[in-house]
C-alpha cells in the first residue's frame, strides 16, 4: 500500500480524498490549519516549510503521492489570502516535496476549478507564474473576488502544464481536477456571502447534471488520477462539473 500526503484534509473535497485513500489501505499524511499530522498555516513561507519538513520527516523513503488541495474561497478576506493559499502554497509545496515523489515515481494532482477558465490571462495571473507574491498581493486589492478567485486557479493550472513535462521526464506524473460547484465549508461561505451568493446559487443552479457536486464525487477522481489506472496521464485538467464547462463553452477545448 502507498503513502500519500494532502494539504486541506481537514473537511470538504480533501476530507473525502483522505477517506478515500485510507479506505483503499493506503497511508494519508495530513496537513491543515487544525486537525492535521503536521498543523500549520500554508498562507506565509514559514508555515509552507513547516509543512514540506513534516511531510519529510513523516514520509522520509518517499512518496507515492501528492495533492496540494488546501484553498480558500472568493468570500475570505483579504484577497490576498486567496493567492497566497491557492497559488503559493500549492506551487512550494510541490516543489518541496518532489524529491518524495521522484523515488518512489508518484503522482501530483492538483485542485484547481471551472472557474479558472472564466478568467483572462491577465497581469495578476502572470505575477503569480512570474513567483512575485508581494507584487501579486498588492494588485488584487484593486480587483473583485472572481477574479482573486479564479486567477489562482488559472495560474495554478498553467503552472501545472508549465511544469508538466519535466515531471514526467522525472517519472512523476502531474494533474488536476477542475471541480464545479461543490457542497463543502467553502462553498457555505460563498453561499452565505451577501455579494457573492446569489450568483452562487443561480450558479448552482444551472448545473446540467441537475445538482452540485458532492465532495466524494471529486475525490473518486481525484483517486483515479493517482492510481496506476491513469498511468498515461500527465498534464490533464479533468472538469469533474456536472457537465458546466460543456454548457459554458462548447466550442473551447
Ligand atoms: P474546505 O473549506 O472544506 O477545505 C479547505 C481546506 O483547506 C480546509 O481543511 C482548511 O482548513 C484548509 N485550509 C484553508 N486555509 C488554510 C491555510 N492557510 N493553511 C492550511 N490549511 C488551510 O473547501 P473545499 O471546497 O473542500 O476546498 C478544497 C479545494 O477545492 C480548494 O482548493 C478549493 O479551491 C477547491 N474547489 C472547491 C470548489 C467548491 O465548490 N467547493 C470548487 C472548485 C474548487
Amino acid at each position: 500500500m502507498g503513502i500519500y500526503a494532502l494539504t486541506g484534509g481537514a473537511t470538504g473535497i480533501g476530507a473525502a480524498i483522505k477517506t478515500q485513500l485510507r479506505a483503499l489501505g493506503h497511508e494519508v499524511i495530513v496537513v491543515d490549519l487544525y486537525e492535521g499530522d503536521v498543523c500549520v498555516d500554508l498562507a506565509d513561507a514559514s508555515g509552507r516549510q513547516k509543512a514540506i519538513d513534516g511531510i519529510r520527516a513523516l514520509a522520509p523513503a518517499g512518496l507515492d503521492g501528492f495533492i496540494p488541495c488546501a484553498g480558500l474561497g472568493p468570500s475570505v478576506r483579504p484577497l490576498s489570502l486567496i493567492s497566497q493559499v491557492n497559488y503559493f502554497a500549492a506551487v512550494a509545496v510541490t516543489e518541496g516535496v518532489l524529491d518524495l515523489l521522484v523515488r518512489r515515481k508518484g503522482s501530483i494532482v492538483m485542485i484547481s476549478s471551472n472557474s479558472a477558465v472564466m478568467t483572462a490571462h491577465d497581469d495578476y495571473v502572470k505575477l503569480l507564474l512570474a513567483d512575485d507574491e508581494a507584487a501579486a498581493g498588492e494588485m488584487i486589492t484593486s480587483k473583485d473576488a472572481h477574479t482573486a478567485y479564479a486567477g489562482s486557479k488559472h495560474a495554478l493550472s498553467c503552472w501545472l502544464r508549465r511544469n508538466a513535462p519535466d515531471y514526467a521526464r522525472q517519472g512523476v506524473r502531474i494533474n488536476a481536477v477542475a471541480p464545479g460547484i461543490v457542497n463543502t465549508p467553502l462553498s457555505d461561505k460563498v453561499l452565505a456571502d451577501k455579494d457573492l451568493g446569489q450568483v452562487m446559487r443561480d450558479f448552482g443552479d444551472s448545473v446540467p447534471l441537475g445538482a452540485i457536486g458532492q465532495p466524494d464525487q471529486i475525490a473518486e477522481v481525484v483517486c483515479f488520477l493517482l492510481s496506476d489506472k491513469a498511468s498515461f496521464m500527465s498534464g490533464a485538467i479533468v472538469f469533474v462539473d456536472g457537465g458546466h464547462d460543456a454548457m459554458l463553452r462548447p466550442d473551447q477545448f
